[in-house]
């Protein structure tokens, strides 16, 4: 595996791997890295011939109250499992490598990224968009995984690659989740003991909210106020937004018709973890 951590070296070697035809499979993470990443590389190890991971925790996408400085980091260990899944370049650049003196270009996608985590982190996609577009310069890549974990991520960079014309396929890919149903998330290791126990709550209530829906309950307050209630349960947890709105537009909406999903971000002590489930007529 090779690791590169200049623009221009992995731009020329992606543009190598390009004229000589192959398929440029790309996986943007900021490390710290768990089974819901390395299932993004094997799908990416799978479709393409080159495969290329980058390892960034990008300081755009963090407010200043936010725990950029904090996130948790283990480059070693991370190669260790991408080298695993076989990727064949890590691309690990320095925030001075991506953001040197005299940056000032953002892409913003309006609507999608409004709502929900939009309205507590108003400039995270922002920071989002801007360095996948970065990304996707320096990687020249045919195909990108992103996962639905993150599923308002997910959706603004569809419309970001359409929007701006960019000739890449984005694939969506599922959450991968511990056995007790907590969505793998780098911030988990966060939780103490007994708030990773509660967690747990968070996704049971997703899957109640889904139940509802199979029973055939499609008013949206009612399933709401049964995820709500699953997650007071506990005490310490915050609710930042627990919502049900429309799959591509990411609006709310009072009936659910066609495909949407219930969204939530909750506060477990300092650590805020995001999950969804998407409801859909089987
Ligand atoms: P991150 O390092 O948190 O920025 O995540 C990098 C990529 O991995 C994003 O596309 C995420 O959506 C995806 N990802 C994170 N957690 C999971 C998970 N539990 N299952 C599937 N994909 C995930």
């Amino acid at each position: 595996m090779e690791i590169i951590v200049q623009t221009k070296e992995m731009q020329r070697r992606a543009e190598q791997r390009r004229r000589e035809g192959m398929i440029i499979a790309f996986v943007p993470t900021m490390g710290y890295l768990h089974e819901g990443h390395l299932s993004l590389m094997r799908e990416g190890r799978k479709r393409g011939d080159c495969l290329v991971a980058s390892i960034f925790v990008n300081p755009t996408q963090f407010g200043p109250a936010e725990d950029y400085n904090r996130y948790p980091r283990d480059l070693k260990q991370d190669l260790k499992l991408i080298q695993r899944v076989g990727v064949d370049i890590c691309f690990t650049p320095s925030v001075a490598e991506m953001y040197p003196d005299g940056f000032q270009t953002f892409v913003e996608v309006e609507r999608v990224t409004q709502s929900l985590c939009g309205i507590s982190r108003p400039h995270h996609f922002r920071g989002v968009t801007s360095v996948v577009a970065k990304l996707f310069n320096i990687v020249k890549p045919h195909l990108a995984f992103f996962g639905q974990k993150d599923y308002q991520q997910l959706i603004a960079i569809k419309r970001m690659v359409k929007d701006l014309n960019m000739d890449i396929e984005v694939v969506g890919m599922p959450t991968i989740r511990e056995p007790d149903g907590l969505a793998m998330s780098s911030r988990n290791a966060f939780l103490n003991q007994k708030k990773r126990k509660e967690a747990a709550r968070l996704y049971r209530s997703l899957v109640k909210g889904k139940e509802l829906f199979a029973q055939g309950e499609r008013s949206a307050a009612t399933i709401l106020q049964e995820v709500r209630r699953i997650i007071e349960e506990e005490k310490s947890a915050d609710i930042d937004y627990v919502k049900i709105c429309d799959a591509h537009t990411l609006e709310d909406i009072e009936e659910i018709k066609g495909e949407a999903i219930i969204a939530l971000a909750v506060k477990m002590g300092k650590t805020r973890l995001i999950d969804n489930i998407i409801l859909k007529e089987e």
